[in-house]
């Protein structure tokens, strides 16, 4: 399989070079690349213009009363007129200058006089005018002979602008590729079919390719659906080529089965660059370049794509590989979608092999959850490259790479946007600028079901909640280690902790106000039964969290802390700095343990053999009395850690005791 980096680079240097400009008038260059620099005939202003209704003066005459020799509005008004000193002339905005005048005085500076016996107009001028001033030279706008678009720009409205200006109807430009589509497989029937016999479904790949790649303002050719034998296939790859499409797009057909055959015949036709990739969705992914040998026009190389036959999928694929492409033959010099790094609003599995394309929507808000501006990222739920619906008003793929954990509610991740970003009503606030990790509310039961024990959190049995305390992670400076691993611990424990679920995960600097105060919404509010902290319980000025936690607790333990610090010490003697403490608020057991993310292992693993019990016993439940009610098999370190803690007591110290 190959990784997604690799897959698109092999498309695009496919791609490279294909681009063909093309003459086209004005009007249809909208939204195309440019393919020659584009210089001004003539320069704007072509003659002196007024920037302002009023008074072309001459400069050195200063404030007075004059006569109004003639009237110059925009257009060819006043010709042959020559301003003399002692006189004025009425302009207007635009307005060629008179000879003779050397500034303007707005019509606000100047008051109105009676006309002369005789009708001639005259005019008070209140201020003293700068020589220039109000005046656009000429070519200040642009100079005559000078470039005012560059090759490879795009052309939006302002270009077109532009390009009228400078008096260019026909442009050269890159066209848009031609993009010929089919479906293939037997199970397809057209959308317009009412009754669905027995295994058979709609085709919606190809209306759905048809729409993106109109979206992509590329023109489209509609080839209807492939059965899926060599020979429809083939002959729907021969339509496609007598086209002249440049991009060939074909969705099914492209995995295991004994009746998958695109592959076979694109080998056959062409030559094929890559079949698997590293992503989820896509993996069957088929790209090939097909050299047409039509005797009777000169040959062609067209690019074909293999799509999945899955629509999510489908459509996944044609974002990641296939816009680019189409950008690139557009005559783009950077073909790449648009990334931008998002916070998620809630914890994410990744996959352990494969990149992830998790379908979401982004929001521009105020309050990303780390107290400043930026996107977040709430999914489209279930990921099934079957469900279409977790495609729908997706605005963005987010890029979950293959780590196999889970990430964290407000980890910091990047998403490529493939449609409008909609930003938030004012009055809504994002989920994550709420102390409360989003998944505790309505909106958390979208989150994928590849993420099962977050999306049944209400039902857990022991609710966990993971709260990174660090201004480095909460100012978005670095990523969040800690979180992810502490959530992935909590869960391969999950059975030991009695049905552990990791039901909320934060992010908050090093401020005592704020650890309290999520603290204590874990606790009271939630009634969450376990809250580990990581981080900011070491020496420096900045480390509070044991503080912010012992002004919340109500008993300390005492216990787990020495048990975590005797297990830390065995790999560091740096743990001695250490000054985490651990209590119970209500029902509710709080430990801090380090921000280090290979210490949140470790002290869990020394805190396994008796959290269970703790629970329990913190939630009252009469029967779990003692350790030694545990299955003999993790009895043995109860043991031990009954005797470290005693000996402890007593002041002997035993962290040496094997
Ligand atoms: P295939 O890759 O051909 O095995 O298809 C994988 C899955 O995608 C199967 O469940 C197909 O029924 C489905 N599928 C294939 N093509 C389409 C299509 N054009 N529209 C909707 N679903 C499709
Ligand atoms: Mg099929």
């Amino acid at each position: 399989m190959l990784p997604v980096e690799e897959a698109l680079a092999a498309v695009l240097s496919a791609a490279a070079g294909h681009a063909t400009p093309r003459d086209v008038p004005l009007h249809d260059a909208l939204g195309l690349v440019l393919a020659e620099d584009v210089c001004a005939p003539d320069p704007l202003p072509p003659f002196r213009a007024s920037i302002k209704d009023g008074y072309a003066v001459v400069a050195s005459d200063g404030p007075g009363e004059y006569p109004v020799i003639t009237e110059s509005r925009a257009g060819n008004d006043a010709l042959g007129v020559v301003v003399r000193p002692g006189t004025v002339a009425y302009i207007t905005t635009g307005g060629p200058i008179p000879d003779g005048a050397d500034a303007v005085v707005q019509v606000e500076d100047t008051e109105q006089v009676p006309a002369a016996a005789d009708g001639s107009k005259r005019v008070r001028i209140l201020a003293r005018a700068a020589e220039g001033q109000d005046i656009r030279n000429v070519g200040c706008d642009i100079e005559k002979d000078s470039i005012v678009l560059k090759s490879g720009e795009h052309i939006g409205p302002a270009e077109i602008g532009l390009l009228a200006t400078v008096g260019v109807t026909t442009v050269k430009v890159y066209p848009r590729p031609t993009i010929a589509v089919f479906s293939t497989g037997d199970e397809l029937v057209q959308p317009a079919t009412a009754t669905l016999c027995r295994g058979q479904i709609r085709d919606s790949n190809r209306a759905m390719l048809l729409a993106a790649a109109v979206q992509q303002r590329c023109k489209v050719v509609d080839l209807g659906i492939a059965e899926d034998t060599e020979e429809s296939i083939k002959e729907h790859m021969d339509a496609a080529l007598h086209s002249d499409a440049d991009i060939i797009l074909t969705s099914g057909g492209v995995s295991m089965g004994d009746r998958d055959l695109v592959k076979p015949c694109l080998s056959k036709m062409g030559k094929i660059h890559f079949e698997k990739i590293q992503m989820k969705p896509g993996k069957p992914l088929t790209f090939a370049e097909i050299t047409t040998q039509d005797s009777s026009k000169p040959s062609q190389t067209v690019l074909a794509f293999g799509l999945p036959g899955n629509p999510v999928s489908c459509m996944v694929c044609f974002n990641v590989f296939v816009v680019p492409a189409i950008r690139l033959l557009s005559g783009w010099s950077n073909p790449h979608l648009r990334r931008v790094h998002v916070r998620l609003s809630h914890p994410l599995r990744a996959d352990p092999h494969r990149t992830e394309f998790h379908r979401a929507v982004i929001r521009w808000v105020l309050n990303d959850g780390s107290g400043r501006p930026g996107y977040v990222a709430e999914s489209t739920g279930h990921q099934a490259s079957s469900r279409l619906l977790s495609m729908k008003s997706a605005n963005a793929l987010l890029e979950v790479p293959s780590a196999g954990q889970i990430l964290a509610a407000g980890t910091s991740i990047q998403a490529i946007v493939i449609s409008d970003i909609i930003s938030s009503p004012s009055n809504e606030l994002p989920p994550t600028s709420n102390p409360l990790p989003s998944q505790f509310s309505p909106s958390a039961k979208s989150v994928s079901t590849d993420v099962p024990q977050v999306a049944t959190s209400q039902d857990a049995e022991v609710k966990v909640a993971i709260l990174t305390v660090s201004d480095t992670v909460s100012s978005g400076a670095g990523p969040d280690r800690s979180g992810p691993r502490a959530v992935s611990v909590v869960n391969s424990s999950s059975e030991k902790l009695g049905g552990a679920t990791v039901v909320a995960t934060a992010v908050v600097p090093d401020e005592v106000d704020k650890i309290k105060g999520i603290l204590v919404q874990w606790s009271d509010i939630d009634c969450v039964n376990l809250i580990l902290t990581l981080g900011g319980t070491g020496f420096t000025p900045r480390d509070v969290t044991p503080e912010a936690t012992k002004s919340v607790i109500e008993k300390e333990a005492p216990g787990l802390t020495f048990v975590m610090l005797q297990e830390s010490l065995k790999i560091t003697p740096f743990a001695m700095l250490s000054r985490a403490t651990a209590g119970i608020r209500g029902s509710t057991l709080i430990i801090n343990m380090p921000g280090n993310p290979n210490a949140v292992a470790e002290c869990m693993e020394a805190l396994l053999p008796a959290l269970k019990h703790a629970l329990k016993q913190i939630k009252g439940d009469k029967r779990e009395k003692h350790p030694r009610h545990l299955p003999h098999s993790q009895a043995a370190p109860v043991d031990q850690w009954e005797r470290s803690f005693r000996a402890a007591s007593i002041g002997k110290g035993c962290s040496c005791e094997p």
